[in-house]
């Protein structure tokens, strides 16, 4: 199947998945993951009124922002080493990964560098898998606390990974303990925290996702087919 109709059926699935837990489908942002995907298989998703893509890499953002331009919304959702935060600072709408205070104090220096605020979510390893970055959601409250403070980055919401698996129910828990979070960490009334975005769900889990409250699903092989590495 092609890229468009990849498309077609998975704005499907979530409109779907948003009417079964009677949910507003326009609320869901669908994340275009192009991760090893080269910039003209991309031009068919964008050509297709794909608005946003995310990358997890650094180097990968800088090449495809030169070809693909800026009208594109980038995201950065994998690990983002502090060294390499001036690179890409000016250039993505969001990023989903930040997992520690000296991260955070990296993007909140280059974004005053710029004179811009730099919209982030909080990484949560919800399934506390050793492989996984995120802090836990144990510690989540008291992280967010100690960057709530950070004039030049703003706490939009959480991002999590959950855990490889064929059955798409077993992600469910997280996803829900996730929406929890949120909604618990907003109820402490923190300054200048007031989450709104919940970035969960994959090709493999996204429905699920949706049903417990994800407003940003990062979808790359449901779009653009399976990845080659090499
Ligand atoms: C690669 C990746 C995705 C997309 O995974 P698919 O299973 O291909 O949809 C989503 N989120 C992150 C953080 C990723 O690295």
């Amino acid at each position: 199947m092609g890229i468009k109709e990849n498309l077609e059926t998975v704005r499907k699935n979530i409109k779907a998945a948003a009417q079964r837990a009677g949910r507003n489908p326009e609320d869901i942002l669908l994340l275009a993951v192009s991760k090893t995907i080269d910039a003209e298989t991309i031009k068919e998703a964008l050509a297709c009124d794909v608005s946003d893509l995310g990358e997890n890499r650094v180097q990968e953002i800088m090449e495809k922002y030169d070809v693909l331009g800026g009208n594109i919304r980038w995201h950065l959702i994998g690990h983002l080493q502090t060294n390499k935060v001036k690179y890409i600072i000016d250039k993505v709408c969001l990023i989903h990964s930040v997992e520690s205070k000296k991260l955070a104090e990296e993007i909140n220096k280059k974004a005053a560098e710029k004179g811009i605020v730099c919209d982030i979510l909080v990484e949560v390893n919800m399934s506390h898998e050793a492989s996984k970055f995120g802090v836990s959601p144990e510690e989540a409250e008291s992280f967010i606390r100690d960057i709530s403070k950070l004039p030049n980055i703003r706490v939009k919401g959480l991002m999590t990974v959950a855990p490889f698996t064929d059955n798409p129910e077993d992600n469910r828990i997280y996803f829900r303990k996730m929406k929890n979070l949120l909604v618990d960490i907003n109820a402490k009334n923190i300054d200048n925290i007031n989450m709104d975005i919940l970035s969960m769900g994959m090709t493999g889990d996204y429905e699920v996702a949706i049903e417990e409250g994800a407003t940003i699903v990062r979808v790359g092989t449901g779009i653009f087919g399976e990845r080659n590495y090499n």
